[in-house]
């Protein structure tokens, strides 16, 4: 499931795709509809069709396009959901399975909204004003933005009694941080994912901001390696490039730990930690 680091390298390539470029054609799959809720992807189209779109952000695992149309600013709300990807093909290439919405752009290419499972949406906000968006207003900071503000990140530790790896699922925390990267952060921290939240000291809040900026750097880098080939997520069976999720029964990585990576069960979410180093 796609997590701030492939938001962000989805977010790097429409820039690069869109920005500048008018959508001559715009059309929405019809057997999606749940996918452009509310409204429905004919309304899509209309909306976007002959607009330019002028700037492509990210905040957390979600995704802003800004779009100046003939009625004047347009705004996109993409979240890709659990399976949903963005893709551009040449003009005349045929038109990947699963696109759920195609942009036709005025450079002849295509880029296509991928989304077989379909948990993936796209929104039409008004006039783009993000800022009064609620579903942006409900998230906490994104930790790739800014340093993580550990007088905050601290304090609402201090004030949840849920484990450290269940609080940090939630976006309000921290926006962008999800089942993966949560796991990777407790273990690169050394923190025992199963400690409550009001049981850490500044210290080792510290250290978990730390690790969690440092798990999705690392994510990204793996990410921007790929350039434009297709990404394929573990869970698909893509190439597995993190030290404990998935690796259940694998030696832990930390030098000088002998521990073996386990699997537990938190909050109906798998998490991989080693209790030979995480404390
Ligand atoms: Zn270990």
């Amino acid at each position: 499931m796609p997590e701030l680091p492939e938001v962000e390298w989805a977010a790097r390539q429409l820039r690069r795709w869109l920005v500048g470029r008018r959508l001559e054609a715009v059309r929405g799959d019809a057997a999606a509809r749940r996918i452009f809720r509310p409204g429905g992807p004919a309304g899509f189209a209309r909306a976007l069709t002959g607009a330019r779109v002028e700037a492509v952000d990210r905040h957390g695992k979600q995704l802003l396009l800004t779009l100046r149309a003939a009625k004047g600013p347009a705004g996109v709300n993409a979240h890709l959901g659990m399976t949903g990807r963005w893709v551009r093909r040449e003009a005349g290439e045929a038109t990947p399975r699963h696109a759920r919405l195609t942009l036709r752009l005025d450079d002849g290419a295509q880029v296509h909204y991928l989304d077989p499972r379909m948990f993936g949406r796209l929104r039409l906000v008004p006039g783009a004003r993000f800022d009064r968006w609620p579903d942006l207003a409900a998230l906490g900071p994104d930790p790739m933005e800014a340093p993580i503000d550990l007088i905050r990140l601290g304090a609402r530790m201090r004030a949840t009694r849920r484990a450290v790896k269940v609080a940090l699922l939630d976006q309000a925390l921290l926006a962008g941080v999800g089942n993966i990267h949560a796991s990777e952060a407790c273990w690169r921290a050394r923190l025992d994912p199963r400690r409550r939240g009001d049981s850490l000291s500044a210290a080792e809040v510290a250290r978990l901001a730390r690790a969690i900026r440092a798990s999705l750097r690392f994510g990204l880098a793996g990410l921007a390696a790929l350039g434009d080939a297709p990404l394929v997520m573990v869970e698909e069976g893509g190439e597995n490039t993190f030290h404990v999720y998935e690796r259940a029964g694998a030696r832990c990585r930390h030098a000088g730990c002998r521990g073996t990576v386990e699997r537990l069960v938190q909050a109906q979410r798998s998490t991989y930690c080693c209790r030979g180093c995480q404390r």
